[in-house]
């Protein structure tokens, strides 16, 4: 199952897989991580870590993180 992070009409944003937040691309304040060929942004450092400690959490849905 294929999961639209970077979804249509809009080119400079992406949602944070981790806590769902809309990232700028152009300037992610967590940086960007590749996973699988897709690149992902993070709102901050925090959900970047938390992302690559376990990728396929975090894209399956089955993890979240608390705000
Ligand atoms: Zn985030």
């Amino acid at each position: 199952m294929k999961i639209p992070f970077l979804t249509s009409g809009k080119s400079e944003t992406a949602i944070d897989p981790v806590c769902g937040m809309t990232v700028e691309t152009s300037n992610p304040g967590g940086g960007a991580s590749t996973h699988d060929g897709n690149v992902y942004y993070f709102c901050g450092p925090g959900c970047k870590v938390a992302f690559e400690k376990d990728p396929e959490g975090y894209l399956s849905g089955e993890k979240s993180i608390d705000m």
